[in-house]
């Protein structure tokens, strides 16, 4: 594993008590001459900050950041059982044009590589097709997270299109190649309907042409880890191939966090509890330097500024001492002190799961 990076922490005057665990970070914010410190956080080490440092020997700090991960609104068409964000067609949050207006600004400042938009159903926002129409017209990448069946959607005939048009790159729910197990977590007739969005989305090229990457994931449908990426795309592949003509490029695999609509469903059949334990004891050091959140930041609806999508959906904004607001965005949150709880387990279970996919 990769030495995770250090960052220097120092300690105030009268701020060096050790047991509440507060910390300030040395900064120098771009374009400024002198060091300055900032509180990074205060309270309790949880238990999972307590796995990173003895496996790492410091805090979870991040890196440059690379991603602007976008969620633009909470409104969907689906409201499927593992849901993190508890997105519904009655949801009606949605992120304004100069909310985006401001990330788009950041996103040129600081160079970032990609924007990842997801949501609900990203493509319900109104303003979805100008804020991508203007990500790649400053040469930014695009990546959207679409449930496949918004695709088919009447008012969204020709989105499919669009995104080819732009030079989108996808990410489509497939929680599994079966019926069953599809219609059983997203809803009845999601299946299918997912199958015909990616025989529309291919004979545009996406799965087949460069340029136009189609992955799909996959999420276990109870409380478990995913099985081995490889393993599983192969069968997902020989699958989709030979029952429907259907390709893609990758296949994701995502551990469900235990938070949200998923933990709720697992709290009625008795095993929440056991499920966290197994994301706890599966820790695997080798997991912690490739996390995402050391990469990117989560800007919600409003503006809010996270780690990451899930901090976001449990609305624990970034703790750096700084205006959490992408209006305010302040360089010095390439190098943060990432805000954590036990939830984050579940991204260094086994080989470890992010948006985009196992880490190891
Ligand atoms: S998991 Fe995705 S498709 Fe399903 S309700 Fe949530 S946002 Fe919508
Ligand atoms: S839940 Fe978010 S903050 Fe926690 S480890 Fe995962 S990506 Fe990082």
């Amino acid at each position: 594993m990769g030495e995770p990076a250090r960052f220097p922490v120092v300690h105030l005057e009268g701020s060096n008590d050790e047991s509440c665990h507060r910390r300030y970070q040395r900064v120098r914010p771009a374009g400024r001459r002198s060091w300055g410190a900032v509180l990074l956080t205060a309270g309790a080490k949880n238990r999972f900050d307590s796995r990173v440092e003895a496996a790492t020997g410091g805090p979870l700090i991040s890196e440059r950041i690379s991603v602007i991960q976008v969620n633009i609104g909470l409104t969907c068409n689906l409201s499927c059982v593992h849901c993190h964000v508890a997105s519904s067609p009655r949801r009606k949050e949605q992120m304004s044009w100069e909310t985006m207006e401001h990330i788009l600004r950041v996103a040129r400042e600081i160079d970032a590589g990609l924007i990842d938009i997801t949501g609900g159903a990203p493509e319900m926002n109104p303003h979805f097709r100008r804020f991508v129409a203007a990500a790649r017209a400053s040469d930014i990448d695009v990546l959207v997270r679409t449930n496949l069946t918004i695709l088919l959607e009447p008012g969204y005939e020709d989105m499919a299109e669009f995104m080819a048009g732009h030079g989108v790159k996808l990410v489509a729910s497939l929680p599994c190649y079966t019926k069953d197990n599809v219609d059983g977590q997203r809803g009845e007739g999601v299946f299918s309907g997912s199958v015909e969005a990616i025989r529309m989305l291919n004979g545009l090229g996406y799965g087949r042409d460069a340029g136009l990457a189609l992955d799909l994931v996959y999420n276990p449908t109870g409380a478990s880890l995913p099985p081995a990426q490889e393993q599983l795309e192969a069968d997902y592949r020989a699958r989709l191939g030979d029952q429907f003509g259907i390709v893609f490029d990758k296949l994701i695999t995502i551990t469900n966090m235990p938070i949200g609509r998923f933990i709720g469903e697992l709290k009625k059949k008795g095993n929440a509890r056991s499920y966290r334990e197994l994301l706890e004891r599966s820790f695997n050091p080798d997991t912690v330097a490739p996390l995402m959140c050391r990469h990117q930041i989560d800007v919600d609806w409003n503006g809010t500024i996270y780690d990451c999508d899930f901090n976001l959906a449990l609305k624990m904004s970034v703790n750096h001492g700084m205006p959490s607001n992408i209006a305010d965005f302040d360089p010095a949150l390439h190098k943060r002190l990432i805000v954590t709880g036990d939830h984050c387990f579940g991204c260094t279970a086994g080989r470890g799961s992010s948006c985009g996919g196992a880490l190891v």
